[in-house]
């Protein structure tokens, strides 16, 4: 089996951790930018389900049932499985295979210096994540990509460290490890950090993918801190309207507009940052006249930003219906994603284990020179 390296596009890698229904911050934050990256790159979306077991191992019950939750919401928001191939991390169990491969060339310091490391063991409470698998799940995350060949993996600036640890781990093994033969490669070239991507020969086993950073706007929750589900703060793609109003009603607004006669600023109020995202021009331009002139209330304020949203959400929870109505839909699409992935994900594998001399097929003992 070779590998379908001869790529017409560029490819891009992506996953989620299923955590269940979405909110506005996966909408803003990954999901409009995936169903636009669909149309310019070849894109893997996967379901991160082992992601999520590094630090819910305790409790499994939930996660097929949040896997489906979160593709309803993939779907409903413009995945088109026509244009992407959406799929479920461990049901391409190679990931599993080049996971324990490259923990074994990473050096342990490489993971303790990885910033979302420190900054989750210190953060999430009431877990133990002082595992083996909670330490490596960056790794796990370079398998997830190098798997697929892929040139560029969106994200925020937060996660550039992650695609930079993957590139180091790519750069590791091509030293220790190379084709027996040179292969033509659609890709980036080695040592490129920008460029598009071209046909080159190479003896390198994995090109180096590039970071392919999501513009990221500010989409505050209710309580004015970043749109958390655990926070309790987030609007789900699936709130029906009368939820999303009274959501907005209860959202902090600028501190300094006390009563109704003092002066606001829309700049530093988390209904404003809403505005910015949701609302059209005149809005946006009707909000901060009234606001900073005190001619507008925040009761009226917010409940233009929720019109808008409301706007957003109806085409949004229209077509989730469908998949809510016969959720084996979706598991056929993730079913037919999956087993698309695993045909790329073993042409890889053949050339990671021939490339480490540990390859499947018979191979006669090396003759010594000088033996009879
Ligand atoms: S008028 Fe709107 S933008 Fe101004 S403080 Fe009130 S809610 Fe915020």
């Amino acid at each position: 089996m070779t590998a379908d390296y001869r790529k017409q596009q560029a490819r891009v890698l992506s996953g989620m951790r299923p955590t269940g229904k979405l909110h506005l911050g996966h909408y803003v934050g990954a999901l409009e930018n995936w169903a636009c990256l669909q149309s310019q790159y070849e894109c893997f979306f996967f379901v991160a389900d082992w992601h999520a077991l590094t630090t819910d191992y305790a409790d499994t019950s939930s996660v097929k049932q949040n896997s489906l939750e979160m593709v309803f919401d993939w779907l409903a928001c413009g995945l088109d499985p026509q244009r992407a191939t959406l799929f479920i991390q461990s049901h391409v169990i190679e990931h599993a295979e080049l996971h324990l491969l490259l923990s074994l060339i990473t050096p342990l310091g490489w993971l303790e210096r990885v910033p979302s490391y420190k900054e989750q063991r210190e953060n999430i409470k009431g877990k133990d994540l002082g595992t083996y698998g909670f330490l490596g799940y960056p790794v796990l995350q370079s398998a997830d990509i190098l798997i697929y060949q892929a040139d560029y993996v969106p994200v925020g600036e937060d996660q550039v460290p992650h695609v930079e640890l993957t590139r180091e781990i790519a750069r590791r093994f091509n030293q220790f490890y190379a084709l027996p033969t040179p292969r033509s490669v659609f890709g980036i070239k080695p040592g490129e950090t920008e460029g598009k991507p071209s046909l080159f020969d190479s003896t390198a086993v994995f090109p180096e993918p590039q970071p392919l950073l999501t513009p990221a706007a500010k989409l505050p929750g209710t309580d004015g801190r970043k749109m958390y589900k655990s926070y309790g703060n987030a609007i789900l793609l699936t709130d029906p309207e009368p939820v999303v109003r009274q959501k907005l009603k209860t959202m902090v607004t600028d501190p300094a507009r006390v009563r109704r006669t003092d002066p606001g600023n829309p700049e530093v109020c988390p209904v404003g940052d809403l505005h910015k995202i949701f609302s059209d021009r005149g809005t946006v331009e009707k909000v901060w006249a009234g606001c900073k002139s005190a001619g507008i209330g925040c009761i009226e304020c917010k409940q233009w930003a929720a019109d808008h949203i409301c706007k957003v959400l109806a085409p949004i929870q229209e077509r989730r219906r469908k998949y809510e109505e016969d959720p084996r839909l979706a598991w056929d699409i993730l079913e037919s994603g999956s087993a698309r992935a695993k045909k790329i994900a073993a042409a890889t594998m053949d050339e990671v284990r021939s490339s480490m001399r540990l390859s499947q097929s018979y191979e006669p003992p090396e003759k010594t020179v000088g033996a009879e």
